[in-house]
């Protein structure tokens, strides 16, 4: 046993040479804000829970009802006996929401990108994925076995060139892309990429863990600035706006009963415990109820960057580029002295030299928090 003691110990060496040594540090919420970690209580400006349902009166007396009546765990997969009749509310509450004719709810988004992917491209296909996409996008292309190509970010243009260039040879060509970036913030070209995969004989899907319930008066990025682009596949998560957990799948009929059948990490995975899609699904209804509601988060953050001079936000994620890896983790001490939790994001979440702050704001911050954040990063970060 000892080389394997070897082999983990020098690993985590090397990453603590580069500063890319990580650590679970302790961190809980009593509100939608607040951080308790380390001892300390920040103001959270690193949590996904966008619109801080998460600890909604409406969502949590959802999650404790489901859980008195039908108790803490499903039991087994959703095709056997874990599909408690909780999740067909959940699943046409998403298609009403993206407008397609069906939904299907997995385990987490992760799971679900690992598992729609290779239930349409196989080892004849093609994957050409954005350059920037999250890495369960890139787990579910190489479980296809087929071609993995990566186009640069948001670069119609390399994206035409590279299915000019390999579109012909492959039987089926599937183009993925975020709705939101979640370590950049800001959008995809969905129209443009809907109609240049039409082009092509290819299939779009987008990935709206960030959109849905902030974008588009919540209904997600593909109902951007008021327009509505008809993407074939809009995959997300259900773990960031909404406040619960759990990934799911918005398709056609056709689509979402093959995933019934064929996606592996539903088939072979446990359903979600009932509280949680019962969380997910009040959290929903208030999505759909509260537009105004659904647009704060984008508000405060354009709010911040008017005050930061940095470029407009144009969704609740906004990055503040630092470059090295020690250089980021050093900004995120001084914004938490000042009582901020702003985690710093390094490689390999980011491509290497580009370590930040990734800010996200929420409905709930108040305004005078956001003004002082925005002081403490122009003089703390920005100047230095
Ligand atoms: C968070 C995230 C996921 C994973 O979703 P989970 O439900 O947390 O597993 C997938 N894609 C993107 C773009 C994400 O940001």
């Amino acid at each position: 046993m000892q080389s394997l003691d070897d082999f983990a110990a020098e690993k985590l060496d090397d990453l603590e040479r580069r500063h890319l040594r990580r650590t679970l540090a302790d961190s809980y919420r009593e509100d939608g804000i607040w951080v308790e970690r380390g001892g300390r209580k920040l103001l959270s400006f690193s949590c996904n829970d966008y619109l801080n349902l998460s600890h909604h009166p409406e969502v949590k007396a959802a999650a404790a009802a489901a859980l008195h009546l039908y108790g803490a765990g499903s039991g087994a997969s959703r095709l056997v006996t874990g599909n408690h009749p909780l999740y067909a509310q959940l699943e046409a509450k998403l298609a009403r929401i993206k407008e397609t004719e069906a939904a299907v709810v997995f385990g987490s988004g992760y799971l679900a990108n690992a598992g729609i992917i290779p239930v349409l491209i196989g080892r004849e296909g093609l994957a050409l994925v954005d350059e920037l996409s999250h890495a369960c996008i890139f787990a579910g292309a190489q479980l296809t076995r087929g071609k993995v190509m990566t186009f640069r970010h948001n670069d119609l243009a390399h994206a035409e060139e590279l299915l000019m260039a390999h579109r012909k040879q492959h039987d089926r060509a599937l183009i993925v892309t975020e709705g939101v970036f979640s370590m950049d913030g800001d959008l995809a070209p969905l129209d443009e990429l809907n109609a240049l995969a039409q082009q092509h004989d290819a299939w779009l899907m987008s990935d709206d863990a960030h959109g849905l319930g902030v974008i588009g008066g919540g209904r997600g990025s593909s109902f951007a600035n008021g327009k509505h682009v008809a993407l074939p596949l809009q995959m997300g998560t259900l773990s960031k706006a909404v406040g619960a957990y759990g990934g799911y799948l918005c398709a056609s009929a056709h689509v979402i009963e093959l995933m019934r059948n064929r996606a592996r990490t539903l088939v072979y995975s446990t359903g979600l415990p009932p509280a949680i899609v019962a969380a997910a699904s009040a959290a929903l209804d208030i999505i759909e109820r509260e537009p105004d509601y659904a647009a704060l988060p984008v508000k405060k953050a354009k709010y911040f960057t008017r005050m930061t001079n940095l470029p407009d936000a144009q969704s609740p994620i906004v990055p503040i580029f630092i470059g090295g890896a020690e250089a980021a983790m050093k900004a995120a001490e001084r914004l938490a002295n000042e009582g901020f939790l702003a985690v710093p994001i390094r490689p390999p979440t980011v491509p290497e030299g580009t370590a930040r702050l990734r800010l996200t704001f929420t409905a709930q911050h108040p305004d005078a928090e956001v003004e002082r954040l925005a002081r403490v990063v122009r003089e703390r970060v920005l100047a230095h």
